[in-house]
């Protein structure tokens, strides 16, 4: 049977001498992987659209067992991603986690689009760093986590002032601080930008400027997360932090002057 799906190469990896096995996530039908014949071969009409993070319209023959590529169509080469070592390096992490957390065999049409969103975004030109975070915050429930953001996690309390508790999974009021002794505490403004990398979507709020130690503030929280509920290290997080080891990289020239 002939499948028509729109897909991004999450994972390509050489198969024999000419041939690569490369990894799909589908609108379609979730993750798949596939091979596609010939694709090492530079002049094959498989190697562009089998790269990782392109954006296609996929051809699949497919009975039982790995289906075979048989042609895709771009629908976007992601120069970007593919050229910019900071680009790269998010996106990466943003593929990679993806493989991590889902399954193959059935559609997920949620991961795939913060997926879709948050490479396209990361390609316009949108901050990379924040939209990694975004993308952190909202397969959060692939870990099997669903975080209490909307009130208190013990009393459901909505005003007053507020903290991140790990172990009760969410906020706390600070009528329930003494439930956790390592709560963290959060300013009204960490709040709501916790709130809103939950629960609002990538493009609607990804042209927003954020300071450096605000995303490292709410990164800290949500890797902490996984770490904790899935023993999760990812290979492209410790590129990441080489990455931010290394300012003149990453620093935007704007802030050449600011020293
Ligand atoms: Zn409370």
């Amino acid at each position: 049977m002939l499948n028509k799906w729109e897909g991004i190469v999450i994972k390509s990896r050489s198969y024999g001498e000419s041939n690569k096995i490369v990894t799909l996530m589908t609108r379609e039908v979730g993750k798949v992987a596939v091979m596609a014949r010939g694709a090492k071969k530079p002049t094959s009409r498989l190697a562009g659209v089998t790269q990782t993070f392109m954006h296609a319209m996929y051809m699949v023959q497919r009975t039982s067992g790995m289906g075979t590529l048989q042609q895709g169509e771009h629908i976007s080469s992601m120069r970007n991603l593919q050229t910019d070592i900071v680009s790269t390096a998010y996106a990466s992490y943003i593929v990679e986690l993806i493989d991590r957390l889902v399954e193959e065999g059935r559609p997920e049409p949620f991961a795939y689009d913060v997926l879709h969103q948050a490479l396209h975004a990361i390609e316009e030109g949108y901050d990379p760093e924040a939209i990694a975070l975004f993308v952190d915050w909202k397969l959060l429930p692939y870990t099997g986590v669903q975080p209490i953001l909307h009130a208190c996690a013990v009393c459901g309390e909505v005003a007053g002032e507020f903290a991140f508790s790990f172990s009760q999974g969410g906020f706390l009021c600070h009528r329930c601080f003494h439930v956790d002794p390592y709560i963290i505490r959060l300013s009204p403004r960490q709040l709501k930008l916790i709130r809103m990398f939950y629960s609002v979507p990538i493009d609607q709020v990804g042209k927003l400027e954020l300071k450096r130690e605000t995303k490292q503030f709410i990164k800290k929280i949500v890797t902490t997360i996984y770490e904790e509920q899935t023993g999760m290290r990812l290979k492209s997080r410790s590129f990441i932090e080489q990455l931010e080891r290394t300012p003149l990289l990453t620093r935007k020239p704007s802030e050449d002057h600011e020293v």
